[in-house]
């Protein structure tokens, strides 16, 4: 099943229990507009070499929309538009102002030098600059990119339009970017875990964790968790995975990836499982934080975990997740438990927006609280309806955007 029809599945499943009408639910999956863009920069060894460059711009009913940059060699457009939709569908259930988009180019960025990923970045603004913008369209961080991707976005940006920092968030704090916000998907992740297993009577001492990616998401997540009492006793990146029923030293491993360039590899304190192994060790909650699809019904029966925190973006295929929902696990679906990054992102756009500078205490006050709430909301309509957190994310979720969109007028 492709990315974009998994997602239109859980849709379908809410619109369902809903009552969607068959014409609006063609008016809501339809992307608004998608853009492929050639990506050609000369190399350092002199060679030209070109790319496509993808963006989709999914809904705008609720505000401008706003999605990742993915720098991965599995990008290509159904992806894109599958990710689109998602962020149409969180920015929804968190309840901020803003629609859903999602772009990138099928790279691997550790292929290329600095100065390539600059070009190459300054190439895919000059390709797409007058269909994004601060009202329009405003992209953010998402896998290989990171904060200096997004400097990179707004200096080319501004050759064209001029000033405006607001045109994409997730930049370094130094140029206009928000304290806070690197952590803030990880951090995200971290609130939920403990509001959803608090929900489920389960205390962080008793509660072993593993966890797949150690990049952005997993790193501040793992921090989170460990400083919550939570025991992690796998955890895994591209480099290898590690376990250790005990618990692992998640401040060693930190301090590790740190001097090794983000990577686990060669982790040394700690013995080394297969990949696809940590997905199924024994363990209470599991975290994909790292790829989608990782969860098929190929490996879904053996997976141990009774909760599951879908902290990367679609990790879990819908027939993986009929399987573990008829197993009775719990799965805190990505449209919530990986919002606390969109969530910042509005904190930097507003900062940007007014000038004026918000300190980490705001910014971490108010992630707690707009997650908090939103959680309240999802778990009251899944107790409501008897029907799974994710079927309850999206029906919150396409309420919202419906509403919005009968309001603003059709004709
Ligand atoms: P990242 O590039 O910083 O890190 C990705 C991690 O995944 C790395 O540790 C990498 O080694 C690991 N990885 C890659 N291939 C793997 C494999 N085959 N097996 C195990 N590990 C593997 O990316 P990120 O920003 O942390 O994003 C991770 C996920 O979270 C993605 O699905 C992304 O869409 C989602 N997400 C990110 C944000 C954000 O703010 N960064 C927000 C919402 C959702």
């Amino acid at each position: 099943m492709k990315a974009f029809d998994s997602t239109q599945l859980y849709f379908n499943r809410a619109a369902d229990q809903i009552d969607l009408t068959e014409n609006m639910r063609r008016l809501l999956l339809i992307p608004k507009r998608e853009v492929q863009v050639q990506v050609a920069i000369e190399r350092d060894n002199g060679e030209i070499a070109t790319y496509i460059g993808y963006r989709v711009q999914h809904d705008d009913a609720r505000g401008p929309m706003k999605g990742g940059l993915r720098f991965h060699p599995d990008v290509d457009m159904d992806e894109v538009r599958a990710l689109a939709a998602l962020m149409t569908w969180k920015t929804a259930v968190v309840d901020l102002p803003y629609g859903g988009a999602k772009g990138g180019m099928a790279i691997d960025p550790r292929d290329f030098s600095v100065r390539e990923l600059e070009l190459l970045t300054r190439k895919f603004v000059d390709g797409i600059h007058d269909l994004v913008g601060p009202d329009v369209d405003i992209p953010a961080p998402d896998m290989g990119t990171n904060a200096d991707v997004m400097a990179w976005f707004m200096n080319q940006y501004a050759k064209y339009h001029g000033f405006s920092p607001a045109c994409v968030t997730g930049k370094p704090v130094e140029l206009y970017g928000l304290p806070g916000r690197e952590e803030a998907t990880g951090r995200g992740v971290g609130i939920l875990t403990y509001k959803l297993l608090g929900r489920l009577g389960r205390k962080p001492q008793n509660t072993t964790v593993a966890l797949q990616g150690f990049g952005n998401v997993g790193s501040h997540t793992s921090k989170f968790l460990h400083e919550a009492g939570y025991k992690l006793v796998a955890i895994g990146d591209a480099g290898g995975a590690f376990y250790k029923p005990e618990g692992l030293d998640v401040p060693g491993m930190l301090k590790y990836a740190l001097a090794h360039k983000g990577n686990l590899a060669g982790y040394p304190d700690a013995p080394m499982i297969d990949g696809p192994a940590l997905l199924a060790v024994d363990c209470d909650v599991l975290i994909p934080a790292a790829l989608g699809g990782v969860i098929t019904s190929q490996n879904a029966e053996s997976i141990r975990a009774k909760v599951i925190i879908e902290a990367a973006n679609a990790p879990i295929y819908p027939d993986a997740d009929d399987i573990l929902h008829a197993r009775g696990v719990t799965i805190l679906p990505d449209i919530l438990a990986n919002a606390g990054g969109v969530t910042a992102s509005y904190f930097e756009w507003v900062q940007n927006r007014q000038h004026y500078r918000w300190d980490l205490n705001r910014v971490r006050q108010e992630l707690d609280h707009i997650l908090t709430r939103s959680f309240e909301t999802v778990w009251e309509v899944a107790t409501e309806r008897k029907v799974s957190l994710r079927t309850a994310a999206y029906i919150v979720g396409i309420g919202r955007v419906g509403r919005a969109t009968v309001l603003g007028g059709i004709a």
